[in-house]
């Protein structure tokens, strides 16, 4: 529920009072509801016990994908870390989702649109600041070396947490620390361009908005080789089918992407993993033997 605190607050910072909460599910790791203050609708997600900066990191990561100019985010109204009469919130502008009414069309426009994200660059992989991936914090240390960088900050940090989590069995650590031991084998012809990412490109983090245009959300940004985010796109399912067609026509991946791919998805199931449980182990497991 929506409490008062936040309420009060709601007001302050849209300077007019709320009169319609409408509850919405399907967020994994806050609560979130279509807020209305006099005729405008807002986005607002919150959380009770979010980590400091929690929202501020997804605010500046939706700034500098919507500073990228070439693909649709929700504009950033107002967030907070939480406070003694409020939880930590995000308020955004509200994304009104249109019927796919061409669905062929979208699917174009949404590769290209990603493509053209991925062509933005950087001197480093990773970022200036940290931010997080769901709720779990994730590190950007720049690099100039990509396998290092995805060994040291993103498929390690996971590892310590399953373990301390006591996620792995001696099988599956055994397996994960063998992929990290070859993993400059494994990643050989990556990319060694750092494109921005949106960073946690799953189906529910986008949506079609006006005019059939891809919206992308809930980002966890960060500069990387743009294959990770087209391994997640094919992870979980829902993309439509001529999405990866149209982003390949529009800026084709290397050579081996589909001898890398499962290697990159390693890192959203072991988040998974991390955040939801045992139910992503046999994944993580899988992927491991693949390579082992
Ligand atoms: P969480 O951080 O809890 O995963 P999300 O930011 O992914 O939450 O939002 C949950 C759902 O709410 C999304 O899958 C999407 O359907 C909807 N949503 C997110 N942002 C907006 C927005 N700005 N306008 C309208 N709906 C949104």
């Amino acid at each position: 529920m929506i409490a008062g605190g936040l309420k009060a607050r709601l007001a302050e910072v849209l300077g007019k009072t709320p009169t319609r909460v409408q509850y919405i599910g399907g967020g994994s790791i806050n609560q979130a509801a279509r807020v209305e203050a006099a005729g405008i609708s807002y986005f607002v997600k919150w959380k009770h016990s979010a980590p400091p900066q929690f929202f501020e990191r997804e605010a500046r990561g939706l700034s500098l994908l919507q500073q990228s100019g070439v693909i649709r985010v929700p504009a950033v109204i107002a967030h907070s870390d939480s406070a003694p009469q409020h939880p930590a919130y995000l308020v955004l502008e509200w994304i009104e989702e249109s019927p796919r009414a061409e669905p062929l069309a979208f699917a174009v426009a949404f590769g290209r649109a990603l493509a053209d994200l991925h062509r933005c660059d950087a001197p480093h992989f990773g970022l200036d600041h940290d931010n997080f991936i769901g709720e779990l914090p994730q590190s950007n240390k720049q690099k100039h070396d990509w396998v290092s960088f995805y060994r040291d900050q993103r498929l390690l940090p996971q590892i310590e947490m399953a373990k301390a989590r006591r996620r792995l069995n001696p099988t599956r650590e055994g397996l994960l620390r063998k992929v990290v031991e070859r993993l400059d084998t494994l990643l050989e012809g990556c990319a060694d361009t750092p494109s921005l990412l949106h960073g946690d490109l799953w189906s529910g983090n986008f949506m079609v908005g006006a005019g059939n245009q891809p919206v992308i959300l809930d980002p966890a940004v960060y500069y990387g080789d743009r294959e990770v985010e087209i391994a997640m796109t094919d992870l979980f399912g829902g993309f439509p089918p001529r999405f990866l067609a149209a982003y390949q026509e529009a800026f084709p991946l290397f050579p081996g992407h589909e001898r890398r791919k499962a290697l990159y998805q390693l890192y959203p199931l072991l988040v998974h993993l991390n955040l939801f449980g045992e139910g992503y182990g046999a994944r993580v497991d899988e992927v491991c033997r693949k390579y082992v």
